[in-house]
């Protein structure tokens, strides 16, 4: 019998494309579904801070992303008030190796070409426009019916189905996302050659950022207090973006002028996932935002999806008996949930200061202080503890 197992990945976003790439150089046979007929990435950009290229790395894309995406020099992060005074600069860490970049900028869509390709190169072309109906789990592995009413057995299935997870329903039964409270704004412009760091406004209770995403583009990014179900029309995005930080000063100026009809501009409610362990029940298991999807503050939750897919590999064993499986997933999510618990507690506690900020001009100058004082000491902190959670 061989010991390679074979593997249902449920959702081809960027949990679902590493963990597929991670699995397969493993030897393992891998299948991966994506609902999507035809795949729509979000308009905007991501950043991938250096923890997220090691993972990267290790699914064998670090190169070509790199080549893709935009690379902060010194990994520094200005941030400045609204009106585009300077608070402090900031540097995030290079890579433990130093051989990766502190921080780096890419249009999602190409990070997404850069991880299909590579599964292309592994013969692993996901399966568009499928979904699955029913799990039937017994002793020796689970048969999966597809939308189209196929069935296959596979000794693991794996939920990388984002934030509304269908798979979650399956291990902890009913858990809604928890809306957080944000909204948040992003649009893509022309990147003026100057501009070449991460940089962050800090308004009152709101913050707007600019991240480079390649040589000839850049995205802003900003977050704001919504409250939860507030809908709004999608051909009015770029009016209502630029009005929601129509303080904001400095470097942005010219890019919120800019919005209007055609403008690439993509509004989303942040919610949370926070799935009690453990993440698997039996041969089905979660991973990425179906587990633990968290606020956008901290810039990590894609980063914690590609490390789940590495630690994974890492962790599988090379047979298919099923206390051997057990014991395996019990050690990963006992090595991934605390890590994934720090970037959700400390994105929600960033956000919610924040908050804290509005119609306070006090709160705000009391923060510009303490960030001068803090502000490198706690990311130094911050990526010591995300390396080596206590
Ligand atoms: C506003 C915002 C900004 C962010 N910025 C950053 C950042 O700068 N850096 C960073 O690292 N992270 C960032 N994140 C977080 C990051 O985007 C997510 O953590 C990451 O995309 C999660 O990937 P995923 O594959 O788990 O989920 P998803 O990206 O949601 O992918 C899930 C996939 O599964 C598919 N699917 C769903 N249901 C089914 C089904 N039943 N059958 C088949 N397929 C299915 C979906 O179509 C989708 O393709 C941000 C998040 C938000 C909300």
């Amino acid at each position: 019998m061989s010991s390679a197992l074979r593997i249902l990945i449920v959702g081809a976003g960027i949990a679902g494309c590493c963990t597929a790439a991670a699995l397969a150089g493993r030897g393992h046979r891998v299948t991966l579904i994506e609902k999507q007929a035809v795949w729509r990435f979000q308009s905007s950009g991501i950043f991938v801070y250096s923890n997220g290229l090691e993972s990267l790395r290790d699914v064998g894309v670090a190169d070509a992303v790199l080549a893709t995406g935009f690379a902060v020099d010194q990994g520094r992060n200005r941030y400045l008030d609204h009106l585009g005074q300077p608070i402090v600069d900031v540097f995030y860490p290079r890579s433990v190796d130093d051989q990766l970049p502190a921080i780096l900028g890419i249009k999602r869509a190409e990070l997404h070409r850069v991880l299909v390709q590579h599964l292309d190169s592994l013969g692993l072309a996901p399966r568009l426009d499928t979904a699955f109906t029913h799990l039937d789990e017994h002793a020796d592995g689970v048969t999966v019916t597809f939308s189209d009413g196929r069935q296959e057995a596979f000794d693991l299935v794996i939920g990388a189905d984002g934030v509304r997870s269908q798979v979650r329903v399956h291990v902890c039964g009913d858990l809604p996302p928890r809306y957080s409270g944000f909204g948040v704004w992003r649009s893509v412009h022309r990147r003026p050659p100057e501009l070449r760091d991460k940089v962050m406004l800090m308004g009152p209770g709101k913050r707007l950022g600019i991240m480079p995403i390649s040589e000839d583009h850049l995205y802003l990014f900003g977050t704001v207090r919504q409250p939860e179900g507030h809908w709004m029309d999608p051909a009015r995005w770029p009016a209502l973006m630029r009005e929601s930080f129509a303080e904001f000063q400095g470097p942005v100026r010219p890019f919120l002028d800019e919005l209007g009809d055609g403008s690439e501009v993509l509004y989303t409610a942040v919610e949370e996932v926070i799935a009690p362990l453990p993440w698997h029940r039996g041969r089905v298991l979660l991973i990425g935002d179906a587990a633990h999807a968290s606020t956008p503050f901290m810039g990590q939750g894609g980063a914690m999806a590609v490390a789940d897919a590495v630690e994974l590999a890492r962790q599988l064993p090379a047979t298919r008996d099923a206390s051997a499986l057990e014991t395996a997933l019990v050690r990963w999510s006992a090595l991934r949930q605390p890590v994934c618990r720090l970037v959700q507690d400390a994105s929600r506690a960033v956000g919610e200061a924040g908050a804290r900020e509005l119609n306070d001009p006090q709160a705000c100058l009391q923060r510009d202080r303490a960030m001068r004082e803090n502000a490198q000491r706690q990311v130094d902190t911050f990526f010591a503890q995300l390396r080596q959670p206590a």
